[in-house]
């Protein structure tokens, strides 16, 4: 008897933003394990009929660990179903470890990130050639630390695209790091509470008027804060070079524009 956990990415929340992999594991599943207060329900119309359904948010790690420990016993299938992709402060890491200890095959399935879901309800992109190349995932300490090499203070100073998980609850803290790091009072940014819900809410404003937009909005859980000049007018951003008439490549080499533009053929018969 071989059991397997697998982590599922369920993606940001709206139901329909679950990739077609993290269905068909859920309709294979003997047990499913869900977060009631990150996963929308809808996403178990996707399990079989007969599977057991266990809520992980009132349940410690070592409770959580005792059903993966049945499973190796009994050789079933759990999915361990994760708010957008597992991968990103998922507390997957220590799970794998307990199955590796328990001797159970594991899989990841990825999963929409939170990021994705803001970036669409912002309508933007995150790298803008020449504006920002580069995206930090962070959070601020609160009631878990922060390694000490990686504070907000220090990320700042890069003046790129930051992301901010985890890290609304102590907004003026949060607003602070980010102007002693080095952002200019006036950097866009936004807040999104709930990306891809129903009750989505996408906040703007400048650096200096963050602290007081959460506050405004009770924006206290459950929210992005991006920061950064990739977050501002789009009109004023630069351009891709890939995607430039002058730029050549393996797909669209310079002076032979039709030679990948094909039509996808009608099946036969
Ligand atoms: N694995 C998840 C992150 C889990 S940590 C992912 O890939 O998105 C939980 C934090 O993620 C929340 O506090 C919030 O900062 C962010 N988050 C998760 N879902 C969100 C959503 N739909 N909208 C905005 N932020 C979200």
């Amino acid at each position: 008897m071989s059991g397997l956990v697998s982590f599922v990415g369920a993606g940001p929340g709206a139901p329909d933003l679950l990739t077609l992999r993290a269905a068909s594991v859920l309709a294979r599943a003997d047990v499913i394990v869900w977060a009631r207060s990150l996963v929308d329900p809808a996403i178990l119309d996707h399990a079989r009929a007969g599977a057991e359904l266990v809520p992980s948010d009132d349940r410690t790690h070592e409770q959580v660990v005792e059903i993966y420990a049945r499973a190796a016993r009994e050789g079933l299938r759990v999915a361990r179903v994760h708010s957008g992709d597992p991968t990103v402060y998922g507390a997957l890491h220590e799970q794998l470890a307990a199955c590796r200890a328990l001797g159970i095959a594991t899989e990841i399935v990825p999963g929409v990130s939170s990021v994705s879901a803001a970036a669409a309800a912002l309508g933007q992109e995150l790298t803008i050639p020449d504006v920002s190349q580069s995206l930090i995932y962070t959070r601020r300490p609160t009631r878990t630390s922060m390694p000490p090499n990686e504070q907000l203070v220090e990320f700042a100073k890069h003046g790129t695209t930051l992301v901010l998980f985890l890290s609304v609850r102590r907004p003026r803290e949060l607003q602070a790091d980010l102007l002693e790091g080095g952002y200019a009072p006036e950097t866009p940014c936004a807040v999104v509470y709930r990306a891809s819900w129903p009750d989505e809410l996408v906040v703007r404003c400048p650096l200096s008027e963050l602290a007081a937009s959460i506050k405004a909005n009770r924006i206290t859980t459950q929210a992005l804060v991006l920061v950064g000049p990739a977050l501002g007018d789009a009109s004023c951003a630069g351009r891709s070079h890939v995607y430039d008439p002058g730029y050549g490549h393996r797909y669209r080499p310079l002076g032979r524009p039709d030679r990948y533009n094909k039509t996808k053929e009608a099946p036969r018969g």
